[in-house]
């Protein structure tokens, strides 16, 4: 199984449910089969009891489950079909430990967010990423996983902490974190500072991204993807720009035409797996 891990920075709302399902959409043209888990870190179990006004429509799955409207997104993007387990919010998370915890799972241990929370998670994804999502019935090759809010939130931690462990646990290879920022435009001037401390937020806390996306109201200058370059530590073809499009499915064409799909095969050996003919 390999894993795509898209976490955000900055501000929460620019776009990482759209470059998730577009990272997706690019990974099924290569004739591998997606599928997707969304990680919500509010303590309510699902989205079904937030008001629309704070939060949007909630999307309702073939199971029932009410959940983020991404899971829509990667549904129409992917042409697959979810449940209620690809989306863990910490109510989920919490009431599942906790559950275990009245049955005497955990033999009298003391239970703690780590390593009883991470372990739990860590299965959780484990364990969704191979349920079959399409007609085929087959198990998925590629799980996303899109982390909400940003990377600096208290409530994140748990699943960072998680996931960090799960990318050392899976190796290098088989996952690869896409962290999204924001350049701002102001005076004319596209700005940079955010995406650098977004960058550092990230690896402050372990996490180590090898692909920076940045969102922009404008095309990024070759300027400015080079000084995101130098001042994050990555190569210039690391960062990929998300400008504003009228329509959001363009984005998996911006994302391919900045070789994101070369990246992705690379770094998750892609052309090492069993892929259909027809495809190559
Ligand atoms: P997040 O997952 O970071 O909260 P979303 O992917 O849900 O963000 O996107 C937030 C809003 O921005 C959505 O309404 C989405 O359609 C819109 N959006 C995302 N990417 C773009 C883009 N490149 N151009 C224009 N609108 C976009």
């Amino acid at each position: 199984m390999k894993y795509v891990l898209v976490s955000g920075g900055v501000i929460s709302g620019i776009g990482k449910g759209i470059i998730a399902s577009s990272t997706g959409l690019l990974l099924k043209t290569k004739g591998l089969k997606v599928t997707a888990i969304k990680i919500d870190p509010y303590m309510n179990v699902d989205a079904g009891t937030m008001a629309p006004t704070e939060h949007g429509e909630c999307f309702v799955l073939n199971d029932g489950g009410e959940v983020d409207l991404d899971l829509g997104n990667y549904e129409r993007y992917l042409n697959i079909t979810l449940t209620r387990e690809n989306n863990i919010t910490t109510g989920k998370i919490y009431q599942h430990v906790i559950e275990r915890e009245r049955r005497g799972d955990y033999l009298g241990k003391t239970v703690q967010v780590v390593p009883h929370v991470t372990d739990a998670l860590q299965e959780w994804i484990e364990r969704v990423a191979q349920v079959p999502v399409d007609e085929t019935g087959e198990t998925p090759d590629v799980c996303i996983i899109e982390l909400g809010g940003t990377v600096g939130d208290i409530e994140s931690r748990p699943f960072i902490e998680a996931l960090r462990q799960l990318r050392r646990r899976v190796g290098k290879g088989n996952f690869i974190q896409i962290h999204v920022s924001l350049v701002i435009v102001t005076g004319g001037e596209q700005k940079t500072k955010p995406t650098q401390a977004a960058i550092r937020d990230a690896r402050s806390v372990g996490l180590s991204p090898d692909i920076v996306a940045c969102r922009c109201a404008q095309p990024l200058h070759p300027a400015t993807i080079k000084k995101i370059a130098l001042f994050c530590d990555v190569d210039y073809e690391q960062v990929v720009a998300v400008h504003d499009v009228n329509s959001t499915y363009h984005v998996p064409i911006l994302l391919d035409e900045q070789k994101l799909t070369q990246q992705l095969t690379s770094t998750l050996n892609l052309d090492k797996l069993n892929i259909p003919a027809a495809y190559v």
